[in-house]
Order: C-alpha cells, then sequence, then structure tokens
C-alpha cells in the first residue's frame, strides 16, 4: 500500500515538475506563467507528502509538513488566477489584486513557519501507523480554518469563474475546454471536502491523491488551447501581412489596430496613423475623413510617385453590438491594375478599332442619353451623318487596305474637327455620326459644311498614292419643344433623309433636314463623282 502511494506521487512529483519547467520556458502569456506556479507548488506539496508516508519518526514527518507549506497555502490562489487570466476575465495580475488574493496565503506561510510559538496553526500533532505507514495526525487550530476557509473560497471561485466563461463564451472549442477544466477543479474541491469531512484515522491527505489526476487534466488542455493560441497567431499574421491595409475603427471612432500596408498607404499619403479618434488622423483631409466616418465603401484616387492610383476603400462590421457604438475594419486594396484592365475592355467594347471613335451600339446609347437630357430640359441637338462618296471605287482602285486608311483618316480628322463634348462613332462601313450638344440646325449646318471641306482637302498616301476623297453629310436637329420626335432614332431617321439628298445631289455636300434652302457647294475638293489620284 505505502509502495504504490509512493509511486504514485513520486510519479506525480515528475510529472508536475516537469510540466513546471514545460511553462516556464514557454511562459509567453501570463496565465502560462501563473500555471508554470501553480504545478511548481504542488510538486512542492506532493513531495512533501512523499516523504511524510517514508518518514519513521515525527520529527522528519514535521519538518517535511513544514516543507510542504512552502507551496500549499498558495496552490488554490494560483488556481485561481490561472482561471481568471486563462478565461480572460483579467489579462494581468495588477500589483494590488495580488496583494488582496496572496496576503491570506503569505500570511499563512508565516504561521505555519512559526507555529511552535503560538500554535495557532497546529495546536499538537502525533504519529500514527497503519497499515505498514505511518502517518502524521494534527489538530488544527484557529489559522488552520482561516485557511481552509480561504482555500475553498478560491477553489469555488475558479470553479464558478470556468462555468462564466463555458457560458460567455461563444467559440465551441475554447467552451469545451472551459467545461473540462470546470470538472477539473471540482477535483480538488472534493479532495478537500474529504479531508475536513471523512478524516479518519489513517490521516489520508486526500487531496494530495486527487491533486495529480486535476493538475494532468488541466496540464492537456493548456497544452490544446496552445494550438488556439496559434490558430489565433496566425490571424494575427494574416491581418499583419496582408496586401490590404486595414485599420480597426472602435467606439468614438478611434483607430484601434493597423497593419503593415494601411500604415504604408498613409505614409505614402503624408498621414501617421496612431491610436487617436479619425478627426485627429484625418481632419485635413475631409474625403479621408468622410470615407472613414462613413460604414459604406468608397473609391478613393491619389496621385503617388506621378502616377494616378485607384483604391477600394471597404467596410466590415465588427461584431454584433448593441450599445450603438460603430466597431469596424476599413480594408484598403490598390486596385489600379482591376480599373486598367476594366477600362480597356470597356475600351475595346466601345470602340470601333479602325477609326478610334466609338462604335456604333456606344454611340447610340450615348446619344440616346443625350437625347433624353434635351428633351427633359428643353435642349437643343444636332446630329450629322457622314457618308464616304464612292468609297467602293477607292476601295476597287487602291485595294481594301487603302479604303481602311481612309477610314482611319476619317476618324482622325472627326477627331480633330469637333468639340470634346460631341459625340462621334462609326455607324458602319465607310458611314460615320456626330451628335453635337447643344447646337441648332443653322449651327451644325455651319460646321458641318466646314467639316465636308476639311475632308476635301485631306489626301491620304497609300504607298506612294495620293487619294483624296469627298463626303456627303445630311443634318438634322431637335430642340426639345417637338412633341413627334421621340427618340434618337427619329433624329437618325431624318439625318439619313437629308444624307440621301445630299448624295442625290451629287455627293461632296451638305443637305439638312427640313425645308431650309440648301445649296449643295462643292468648293474646294473635286467635283464629287469620283475619288482622283492626283
Ligand atoms: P456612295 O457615294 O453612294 O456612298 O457610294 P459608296 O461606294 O460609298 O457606297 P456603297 O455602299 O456602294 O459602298 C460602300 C463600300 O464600303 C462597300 C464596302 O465594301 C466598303 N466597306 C465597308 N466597310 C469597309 C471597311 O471596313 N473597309 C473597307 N476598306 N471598305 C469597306
Ligand atoms: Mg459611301
Ligand atoms: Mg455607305
Amino acid at each position: 500500500m505505502k509502495i504504490i502511494l509512493s509511486l504514485y506521487l513520486v510519479l506525480a512529483v515528475v510529472l508536475a515538475q516537469f510540466f513546471a519547467a514545460y511553462f516556464f520556458s514557454k511562459g509567453r502569456t501570463s496565465y502560462r506563467k501563473a500555471f508554470a506556479a501553480l504545478v511548481l507548488c504542488i510538486s512542492i506539496y506532493l513531495f512533501g507528502y512523499l516523504m511524510i508516508i517514508n518518514s519513521s519518526n515525527l520529527q522528519e514527518m514535521i519538518f517535511w509538513n513544514q516543507f510542504q507549506y512552502l507551496g500549499l497555502p498558495f496552490i488554490s490562489v494560483l488556481w485561481l488566477t490561472v482561471a481568471l487570466l486563462y478565461t480572460k476575465t483579467i489579462y494581468s495580475l495588477s500589483g494590488r489584486m495580488s496583494l488582496l488574493l496572496f496576503s491570506i496565503p503569505l500570511i499563512t506561510f508565516f504561521v505555519r513557519l512559526t507555529n511552535h510559538w503560538h500554535h495557532l496553526f497546529y495546536t499538537n500533532w502525533e504519529m500514527k501507523q497503519f497499515a505498514g505507514y505511518y502517518s502524521l495526525y494534527m489538530e488544527r487550530g484557529f489559522w488552520y480554518y482561516v485557511n481552509i476557509s480561504y482555500t475553498i473560497l478560491c477553489l469555488l471561485s475558479t470553479v464558478i469563474v470556468y462555468l462564466i466563461g463555458y457560458v460567455r463564451n461563444k467559440a465551441g472549442y475554447t467552451k469545451s475546454h472551459f467545461l473540462v477544466f470546470f470538472f477539473a477543479s471540482l477535483l480538488p474541491l472534493i479532495g478537500i471536502g474529504l479531508i475536513l469531512f471523512a478524516f479518519d484515522e489513517r490521516s489520508i491527505d486526500y487531496s494530495a491523491l486527487i491533486m495529480p489526476i486535476s493538475l494532468l487534466v488541466i496540464s492537456y488542455g493548456i497544452i490544446k488551447y496552445d494550438f488556439l493560441e496559434i490558430r489565433t497567431l496566425a490571424r494575427e499574421t494574416i491581418f499583419e501581412n496582408n496586401l490590404a491595409g486595414m485599420v480597426v475603427l472602435g467606439p468614438g471612432k478611434r483607430i484601434i489596430d493597423y497593419n503593415k500596408a494601411a500604415e504604408k498607404f498613409f505614409e505614402a499619403i503624408n498621414i501617421s496613423l496612431n491610436n487617436h479618434p479619425i478627426e485627429h488622423v484625418f481632419g485635413q483631409e475631409p474625403k479621408l475623413m468622410e470615407v472613414f466616418g462613413s460604414e459604406d465603401s468608397f473609391d478613393f484616387s491619389v496621385v503617388l510617385n506621378g502616377e494616378e492610383r485607384f483604391f477600394e476603400i471597404d467596410t466590415v462590421p465588427l461584431g454584433d453590438y448593441h450599445d450603438g457604438k460603430v466597431r469596424m475594419l476599413k480594408s484598403i486594396s490598390d486596385v489600379t491594375e482591376k480599373r486598367r484592365i476594366q477600362e480597356k475592355l470597356k475600351f475595346l467594347a466601345t470602340t470601333d478599332s479602325l477609326s478610334g471613335l466609338y462604335n456604333r451600339s456606344e454611340f447610340m446609347n450615348l446619344a440616346e442619353r443625350e437625347f433624353a437630357w434635351a428633351k427633359m430640359n428643353n435642349g437643343e441637338l444636332s446630329l450629322l451623318i457622314m457618308d464616304l462618296d464612292n468609297f467602293k471605287t477607292i476601295n476597287d482602285t487602291f485595294g481594301h487596305a487603302a479604303g481602311d486608311a481612309v477610314i482611319r483618316e476619317m476618324g482622325s480628322i472627326i477627331k480633330a474637327s469637333f468639340r470634346k463634348t460631341d459625340i462621334a462613332g462609326r455607324l458602319g462601313g465607310e458611314e460615320f455620326a456626330v451628335l453635337l450638344k447643344n447646337a441648332s440646325l443653322m449651327d451644325a449646318k455651319k460646321v458641318a459644311e466646314q467639316f465636308r471641306e476639311t475632308v476635301a482637302r485631306r489626301k491620304v498616301i497609300y504607298e506612294q498614292q495620293q487619294i483624296v476623297f469627298t463626303v456627303s453629310i445630311g443634318v438634322a436637329a431637335f430642340d426639345g419643344s417637338t412633341d413627334d420626335i421621340t427618340d434618337i432614332e427619329d433624329v437618325l431617321r431624318m439625318a439619313d433623309n437629308a444624307l440621301y439628298k445630299a448624295k442625290a445631289k451629287g455627293r461632296n455636300c451638305v443637305e439638312n433636314y427640313g425645308i431650309l434652302e440648301t445649296n449643295c457647294d462643292r468648293s474646294p475638293g473635286n467635283n464629287g463623282s469620283f475619288p482622283l489620284l492626283s
């Protein structure tokens, strides 16, 4: 019996020493340090008990009992400390709190040390023999009961702390840990109960027998919890090294945290981040104040090293708080490349590659929008439809590639001849259209005439051959008050009609839709009948 008990205790002491060393060496967080101190105290206590049951006289026993009190008074309070830190009920042990928690254990330590003077702890002791081993039998004094009451109070608090941790915690994994620790902390309480109420002749220290078991359970739990810490660490690393800048805002829109990318982003625009409310940090930057003050997502562009870069600033709400205070994560992603690709795709989808003007569908979209605006605001607009004259002949004479060169040239003449606000497109083949904003029919006719002349004067040199070409133009206008013109297609039809007239009048000519008198002046330029080699 004595041998089995001794073996059990030796094993427990070795294990406790191992855990103490392990947790001291890994004491990165305060709960691990507290846990290392706890297992050290337990190992002192168990070692003392091991020596007591192996002692052969009373003097030795008293000595080892004294030895036990190097660790024993602190066990329960350290048990509670671990629970408080581990469940994050507190984040560190302040000096005042340490004094509050550890004063009774310290007094116990001294009372036990000086017991032979005052006998406040043990009033009497004697050695008893039972089934081949000796045990120490003590009569308890006043302070013994103070100490045991405090011990029970600490252990009960520990149990409650784990229970609250279990109830409050949402993460299932941590939750189940707290439940295990809750039961592990009940065990020493049962041990003390047995000592107090089932104390018998054998004078067995039940809590010494039970403690190694709960120690094992808690050690296992904490080592496993380390993996949770790794998970937290992984999350922190992802936050810290994310390519997107991240800024965490707490209540009062105070900057609570930010990562390297965010720091770099703000450095580039001469703002240094710190843990202040956003008014302090972005006070001079109204746009950033708006972006960070709002819960919406924003586009933000800034010139960095002479190059315009685009950022998307998104908001992720953090947690579900009912205090009405906002906590959010602002993520800043550089979307410059994405934007450029989008712009390129949009350009390809809306632009005619030969002339560089809008393609038909984009031209119609924009023209429709302009028409709608003019109709609503009683505004004016004019439409020019232009068709190259005898283009088939150019193709036939100089080849299709030469025809293409003429279309390209038309594109650049159109771009150079009209205002930036006008909308120009290639409707197909050798047909073009230009929508003039805020232009009456008279204005448009004048512009069209000038343009016709410009084209007629222009030559395209293709494989050392000069190609001259002309254009016929149909003009139509809309002044916002005309009810029977309902959409841009109507205006297009009117301009087409005028173009048809211009072609009929002999080409290289401007015609308008309506009753206005027109004269088809074809100078300068050729006579409109066919393109010439010159
Ligand atoms: P009109 O003065 O009456 O407009 O006579 P036209 O020869 O210009 O008219 P028509 O519609 O008979 O011929 C247009 C020609 O334009 C026919 C077609 O082969 C040519 N064409 C259409 N698209 C292209 C193009 O992208 N490149 C070239 N090179 N030719 C084109
Ligand atoms: Mg033509
Ligand atoms: Mg044509």
